[in-house]
């Protein structure tokens, strides 16, 4: 079969919830972002174990994955909708009752007249010029608004895994304003956000990246590891090149393996000549460039011929493969493909 095998550590998620939870004071309430399908690992089964972890509120970014969770918990938890209450969400927001983070006026409008009475946050910008309420239009509205009750009011941290940058004590400072004394619950932090520290944590944190695997939360466990099958091998002279373009040339007698696995699957095409893939501990560099369905590899110097080299696992973190990629360790994540046989592991009930 050439069929790469993605497998996906379950207890490695449910121990990274675990460990943002024990960041924060135990009365914050630790929230788990599953936008996205989950980061790419599978909605259904990731949210069902960080439920089953502890996990209570759920983020999503649009309505339509919102209805996906709660078909994953049934009633019970939160989930909140980042991108707030569009037009033609309101049938969903209601049946499945999801939580629309209101980022405008128009939206909170929108809300209040089409559901008066169904659970709301409202989503602030405190600087990052994305999503939100600023402050005049919160000024404008928080008497009011805050009246309706509000189960939450968010924003969101634009430069938080970097703990130097100013931004991040403007922001902190902007969300004080514009919510003390409100007497609501609040929300700033993410993944970076809860590393910054307690001043940052509020009543609710809403980690992403951490809980599978990823940076800025260096203690992570990894979650995830791509094995891909090796089909062919191939002796390659001195002098000859592998692969579209001819960017690889032996300099000395090689065995490249071609192995299944290429841009198509979400491994970036500007990984060609610099990744690295591993047969067990040891490293093999891949050759030439990396096409839809395939990547070639320098395995001179092995004993034997591997079944499989992985590309993701404990030797090369999503974040490593991400800096050879010239990415980030979410986008690694949010691209791997449909073709992968996806396994999930399992230790504990
Ligand atoms: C994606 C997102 C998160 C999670 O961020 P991580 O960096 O992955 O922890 C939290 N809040 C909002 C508003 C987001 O868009």
């Amino acid at each position: 079969m050439a069929t790469a095998t993605l497998t996906i550590d379950l207890d490695a998620i449910a121990a990274n919830w675990r460990a943002l939870d024990r960041l924060s004071r135990a009365e914050v309430q630790t929230a788990a972002v599953v936008k996205a399908d989950a980061y790419g690992l599978g909605l259904t089964r990731v949210a069902r174990t960080l439920a089953q972890a502890g996990a209570r509120r759920f983020f999503v970014a649009f309505a339509e994955e919102g209805a996906a969770v709660r078909q994953a918990l049934g009633p019970g938890p939160q989930i909140a909708v980042l991108s707030g209450h569009m037009s033609g969400d309101t049938g969903m927001i209601q049946d499945l009752d999801l939580t629309p983070m209101l980022n405008s006026l128009e939206q909170i409008t929108r809300h209040l007249e089409a559901l008066p009475g169904h659970p709301f946050g409202v989503q602030l910008d405190t600087g990052m010029n994305r999503l939100g309420v600023d402050m005049p239009e919160w000024e404008a509205v928080a008497p009011i608004l805050i009246d309706a009750g509000p189960e939450l009011l968010m924003s969101h941290l634009a430069c938080a895994d970097d703990p130097d940058h100013p931004l991040n004590a403007a922001q902190l400072k902007a969300f004080h304003a514009m919510t003390d004394g409100s007497g609501l619950p609040r929300s700033l932090a993410a993944t970076g956000g809860i590393l910054l520290g307690p001043r940052y944590h509020f009543d609710l944190t809403r980690p992403g990246v951490g809980l599978y695997g990823g940076l800025p939360f260096e203690a992570a466990q990894p979650v995830v590891t791509l094995s891909l099958p090796v089909i062919q091998t191939r002796e390659v002279a001195p002098g000859e090149t592998v692969g579209y373009g001819c960017s690889w040339t032996a300099d000395s007698p090689a065995l490249i393996a071609t192995v299944a696995g290429g841009y198509a699957d979400g491994l970036p095409r500007t990984l060609s000549n610099l990744a690295t893939l591993w047969d067990g501990d040891t490293p093999c560099p891949l050759v030439g460039r990396v096409s839809m369905d395939l990547i070639t590899v320098d395995i001179t110097f092995l004993a034997e011929v591997p079944r499989v080299l992985d590309i993701l696992g404990p030797h090369q973190t999503i974040d490593a493969l991400a800096d050879a990629a010239g990415t980030i360790g979410y986008e690694i994540l949010t691209s791997l493909g449909p073709r992968y046989l996806r396994r999930y592991q399992e230790r504990t009930q």
